[in-house]
């Protein structure tokens, strides 16, 4: 691909990148994110974090920056809402995953974040790219909605080039003329992405489909499709949740859910051995 060094497979000779965090290596174990999309409250969050736990999940997501469609639309609790996850990391040992929307926050998130998040709609924000380069935290790099693989994984670029080594793909549904799901799924783009870069790719079926009866048969299919984690929903009481409220699992769902994934990922692994 064009132009693309340092996140070319054959930079690194076909050897893939691993990222340490916490007690998991991403790229080796197999990874699921679970947590609520927006962080609203103390109750609301413990709770969420709770289940994520509970679920046998390995990182708790939850947004405290909002990129929200109407600017009337909750916004996100900012700094409380990192506060918040900060106490749930204390109470149940997850790492955080949160989301960072302006390049004049990134220091002080990442003293609150284990993963810094980069949304579908900052993807080519490259002043923010170059700055969570210069953090070197770990990176979650959201496709844009509207976005072509050799766009994506020139963003990655961006942040490598800065020095951050750390960065993790995720496909998050790209917009086409389908307006039954909320966004189309394009989970061809693992592999062409694993073709191209020595990066881990993650999936995130909850925003990929908006479709709470669409995540688990997408997980599936994402675990097929060789991806090393998932990026999965989950609210305490979705039916309340301030934001994305059709696509969040309810923490006894998302625990039966875990289960099938675990299984999912031991056949895969098996028949990616024979
Ligand atoms: C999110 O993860 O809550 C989010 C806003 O995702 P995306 O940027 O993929 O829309
Ligand atoms: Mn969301």
């Amino acid at each position: 691909m064009k132009n693309l060094k340092l996140a070319a497979l054959n930079h690194t000779e076909g050897k893939r990148t691993l990222i340490e965090i916490g007690s998991h290596i991403i790229g080796e174990d197999f990874v699921v994110i679970g947590g609520p999309c927006s962080v609203e409250n103390e109750t609301q969050l413990m709770e969420s974090a709770r289940a994520v736990h509970d679920a046998g999940a390995h990182m708790l997501r939850g947004g405290a920056f909002k990129p929200r469609t109407s600017p009337y639309d909750f916004q996100g609790l900012g700094l409380e809402g990192l506060r918040i996850l900060s106490r749930a990391k204390k109470k149940y040992g997850l790492p955080i995953v949160t989301e960072v929307v302006d390049p004049r926050d990134v220091s002080w998130v990442s003293e609150f974040a284990d993963v810094l998040q980069i949304g579908a709609r900052n993807m080519q924000n490259f002043s923010l790219l170059r700055e969570v380069g210069f953090s070197g935290k770990p990176v979650i790099l959201k496709r844009g909605m509207y976005s072509t693989l050799a766009e994506w994984v020139n963003c990655a670029e961006y942040i490598l080039k800065e020095g951050n080594p750390n960065v993790i793909l995720c496909e998050r549904g790209i917009r086409t003329f389908e307006t039954y799901t909320r966004n189309t799924l394009d989970l061809s783009i693992v592999p062409a992405a694993k073709e191209v870069t020595h990066l881990p790719v993650f999936v995130d079926p909850s925003h990929g489909t908006g479709k709470y009866s669409l995540i688990e048969p997408m997980c599936y299919a994402a675990i097929a499709a060789g991806a090393d984690g998932l990026l999965i929903e989950v609210h305490n009481c979705p039916e309340k949740a301030l934001s994305d409220a059709k696509q969040q699992y309810t923490p006894e769902v998302f625990a039966s859910l875990m289960k099938k994934i675990e299984k999912a990922v031991v056949c895969m692994r098996e028949l990616s051995n024979d």
